[in-house]
């Protein structure tokens, strides 16, 4: 038994393909030996890059359904169920507490492919209770931030905030035989965003967009980039920051993951 900790560390965790649920790579690996050098979180707060909504959601099912929203995969992906419980009074308690963002409890959603494919290896026995707290698409990148520092608290109360989604992320240019290196401002975004993470720049990974041509190419839409804005707002002042894994799946995207130290 791990004591609960004074903060939970929160993560931002680059999914790439739904594929990885069923695959073992450094990637898969890589998560499951982050969940290993965890304290054993109360609940964890999923904010997935596709639970894409017009508002601010939480789901506050007692057993959330595993969604398999994909197509075009093998029938075994969409047979994976992540029978996690939900903590629908944990849920009501946060929609109190995010009320300034909108926040509502919703029944329709689940557990998506952006958590579950990523959980399956980090918590294979399903066994801590996982919310989802839905990307409002209607809002700029500084609502997502300062959303994600009202989070900051749960931290506290044993919760792990896990953003799932990818800093590049750019399903036109992929490079399919998966053997070349990664595209050049694909690679170039990546390490900027890294840097400037671990320098605490982020007024300038929130205005993303100004960070030049190679941000266009990686972000063409803000959904998978966005998880990390919370990750970002969840952290602490002075709280350290690393880059457990890094790399690309299919030349663009990048499976790189954030970890805040926790205390
Ligand atoms: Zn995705």
């Amino acid at each position: 038994m791990t004591a609960t900790p004074a903060r939970m560390p929160a993560l931002f965790i680059g999914h790439g393909s739904p594929m990885n649920a069923m695959a073992s790579n450094r990637f898969t690996r890589g998560w499951s030996d982050i969940a290993a050098a965890l304290p054993r979180p109360r609940a964890i707060l999923a904010i997935s890059a596709h639970w894409y909504t017009r508002g601010t959601f939480l789901t506050g099912q007692a057993t959330p359904p595993t969604l398999h929203d994909f197509h075009g995969f093998p029938s075994a992906l969409a047979e994976i169920q992540y029978g996690a419980p939900g903590d629908a009074e944990l849920a009501a308690e946060l929609a109190t507490e995010l009320a300034p963002f909108g926040a509502h409890v919703r029944d329709d959603w689940g557990i998506d492919h952006g958590a579950w494919s990523v959980l399956v290896h980090m918590y294979p026995n399903a066994d801590i209770p996982v919310l989802q707290l839905s990307i409002d698409a209607m809002r700029p990148p500084l609502y997502h931030y300062e959303l994600g520092r009202a989070l900051r608290p749960l931290r506290e109360r044993g919760i792990l905030v896990l953003g799932s989604g990818g800093i590049v992320h750019n399903l036109q240019r992929l490079d399919w035989t998966n053997s070349l290196p990664p595209a050049v401002w694909a690679a170039e975004f990546d390490d900027l965003v890294k840097a400037k993470i671990l320098a605490s720049k982020d007024a300038a990974l929130i205005d993303y967009p100004a960070l030049g041509e190679s941000a266009q190419l990686s972000v063409p839409s803000p959904d998978h980039y966005l998880p990390l804005l919370y990750v970002l707002g969840s952290r602490a002042p002075g709280e350290a920051a690393s880059i457990p894994l890094t790399g690309f799946d299919l030349g663009t995207i990048s499976m790189t993951a954030v970890k805040l130290a926790g205390a």
